[in-house]
């Protein structure tokens, strides 16, 4: 049986235009906008002065100008803000190891048992965000309780530079008079069936029979109705929770052809490439998956001598997989999946432009930070394998 833990969910409060207004002091207090240029792109985050126009991240750029004229709109610069994630993730660190991240600016942080070294968990957080002020000079917002799940609804309630703290014998009266769409992981589509249901609030999800839950949305219901009570036993896991960053593609019609596989391959590969960027891992295992005509599937795997998050590194083992061993080019391939493993979580990765002397590396790093822009401004779909399979 668990006893009583402590847990706390960290989030940088608009960590892209808060890391531009870093760099350029003169923006604080305006509206900034990170995206795509003019009206092609999309916002990829906008500060809190931003919001208040209605600017929000996801948004189509030419919408964010025509909210916020006056906006202060500037290109996403990945590799500068995967720096600064490094240096919020060793402070975190500073606190416990067992630091479990979600993303480039995000984390829980379990501090169970650490009161009498440390003092009481909301008093951690508080030394925390304290902590990532004087060192960086950013705020991030914090949430504290005895499970996960609550901890990342209450870090959200009070943002930019909150700390909420929802104890024990709270989670209940907490939780209740919340929307639905707080619940993490529930989008619209859920968010309809729910509403079709009568369920607005936790509370009214609290007060559907299980049953019902499990009709309507299968495995996930039970688990929505423990939520709903606050009930979330996860643990924190410090390297273990992303274990694999993949994508994988079916294909509209089978294929044979080897130099559209190939493209193909590059369009995974960018795209997993992107994932592991954005929330600042590096992996050592490059595995592909092949499910050929008939449904029978392998995977086949290649270790690195070096983790990596290099599209063209990831390309390049892939298609050696793919020609030594399947039988591409043989039999018709229905499905075609990458992923990376053997994951070195974000903070923990080396600065390889720091120690490269690799001149070739660095230009793909040039490339794959551009590749990060382009995914930023105009969103995944934009770069297909045609427009970049690499010439000779
Ligand atoms: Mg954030």
């Amino acid at each position: 049986m668990l006893g009583q833990r402590s847990i706390i969910h960290l989030d940088m409060d608009a960590f892209y235009p808060a890391v531009e207004v870093l760099d350029n002091p003169e923006l604080k207090g305006k509206p900034v906008i990170v995206g795509g240029p003019r009206q092609r792109g999309v916002v990829s985050s906008a500060s809190y002065e931003a919001r208040r126009f209605g600017v929000h991240s996801a948004q189509p750029m030419a919408t964010a100008r025509r909210l916020c004229p006056h906006g202060i709109f500037m290109p996403v610069r990945m590799a500068r803000y995967r720096e600064v994630s490094r240096e919020v993730f060793a402070i975190f660190r500073s606190f416990t190891p067992l630091v479990e991240p979600l993303s480039i600016d995000e984390a829980f942080l379990d501090v169970t048992g650490m009161e009498r070294l440390m003092g009481p968990a909301p008093l951690i957080a508080r030394k925390t965000k304290e902590a990532v002020l004087e060192k960086t000079g950013l705020t991030v917002s914090a949430g504290v309780a005895p499970s996960k799940f609550v901890a990342k609804i209450a870090s959200d309630l009070d943002k930019p530079d909150g700390l909420t703290t929802v104890p024990p014998h709270r989670i209940q009266e907490f939780l209740d008079p919340l929307p639905v769409g707080r619940m993490w992981g529930v989008g619209k589509v859920t968010r309809r069936a729910l509403a079709e249901l009568k369920v607005e609030t936790f509370r009214d999800l609290r007060q559907v029979p299980v049953e019902a839950l499990e009709r309507r949305f299968g495995k996930i219901g039970p688990v929505m109705h423990l939520l709903s009570r606050g009930i979330d036993e996860r643990a924190v896991e410090p390297e273990r929770e992303t274990k694999s960053i993949g994508h994988e593609q079916t294909f509209i019609k089978d294929i044979l052809d080897l130099d559209q596989l190939r493209k193909e391959i590059l369009f995974l590969a960018n795209r997993v490439a992107h994932r592991m960027h954005r929330e600042g891992f590096t992996g050592g295992t490059v595995s592909l998956k092949v499910k050929y005509s008939d449904f029978t599937q392998i995977i086949r795997s290649a270790t690195l001598s070096d983790p990596t998050d290099d599209s063209q590194e990831i390309y390049t083992t892939a298609c050696r997989l793919l020609i030594k061993k399947t039988a591409a080019g043989k039999r018709p391939i229905r499905l075609l999946g990458i992923s990376l493993s053997g994951l070195t979580p974000p903070g923990q990765a080396k600065q390889l432009s720091l120690f490269s002397r690799d001149e070739q590396r660095r230009k793909r790093r040039d490339l794959n930070t551009a590749l990060d822009s382009i995914y930023e401004r105009f969103g995944e779909k934009s770069i297909g394998p045609a427009t970049l399979i690499p010439k000779g």
